[in-house]
């Protein structure tokens, strides 16, 4: 261990229990049982290094949003017992790469995406997927409107390689959280109701993660509260 891990080390925990600890309080504010959400740490643009670290902590759901992060950083560490979840916006292109490193896509926005990743399956190998929810008016802003939501959910349903689990969403930065997690509630609602199964609800961040718990998220995506200040870099 180099000196700078021996001294980060500590906060890092204590970053991560004092997350924990607030998860839950939110949870119970909520009338749930923490046991149900899960917390996925966001490790982008930091290093494996930080990640093996977090591992050590107990931390085995990862996230990353850009495909060459994820594929580099599950290959160094690859021997982990660890579920990567793909966060970011995804290239049809790149389908192969996200679906050999990603346990779980978060950031599924459109029928070619679910095609391309179907197409390069293994023959009895399943990805869990969620579908991505655009909650601002902003066309160019990743995700489905909550309107085209169905449509792309059934389309899911349809390819055989590709588990539904459930929707995701990242709230506008000029709406209250609140209202914005409101309306996913009522999109994941609606997917539901095709696919009794999908039940996650992927939403919240450092930011605003006790809104999103209060709207009934199941998996939060937390990042600089828990890593610290993101590395400047890309
Ligand atoms: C970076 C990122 C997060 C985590 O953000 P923090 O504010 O650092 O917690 C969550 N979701 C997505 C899609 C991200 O890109």
């Amino acid at each position: 261990m180099t000196l700078d891990q021996a001294q980060q080390s500590p906060s890092l925990a204590a970053r991560l229990s004092a997350i924990d600890t607030r998860i839950a309080d939110a949870a119970r504010l909520a009338g749930r049982d923490p046991a149900e959400i899960t917390r996925i740490v966001v490790t982008k643009f930091h290093p494996a290094s930080l990640v093996r670290e977090l591992h050590e902590l107990g931390v085995r759901e990862v996230g990353e949003n850009r495909q060459q992060e994820l594929t580099s950083k599950q290959g160094e560490l690859a021997e982990l017992d660890l579920r990567w979840h793909f966060i970011g916006q995804a290239q049809t292109n790149k389908a192969a790469s996200i679906r050999r490193s990603a346990d779980v896509v978060h950031s599924l926005d459109r029928d070619r995406l679910a095609d391309a990743l179907d197409r390069v399956a293994d023959s009895d190998d399943v990805l869990d997927v969620l579908v991505q929810i655009n909650l601002t008016d902003d066309e160019g802003r990743g995700g489905v409107s909550p309107a085209d939501a169905p449509a792309l959910a059934e389309h899911v349903l349809s390819l055989p390689s590709l588990r539904l689990r459930g929707v995701m969403a990242v709230a506008p930065l000029d709406e209250e959280p609140a209202s914005a997690f409101a309306r996913l509630h009522d999109v994941a609602e609606s997917v539901r109701g095709l696919a009794p199964d999908a039940t996650w609800i992927s939403a919240g961040m450092t930011g605003d993660f006790v809104e999103a718990i209060a709207a009934g998220a199941t998996h939060l995506r937390i990042g600089s509260a828990i890593t610290g200040p993101r590395p400047d870099r890309g």
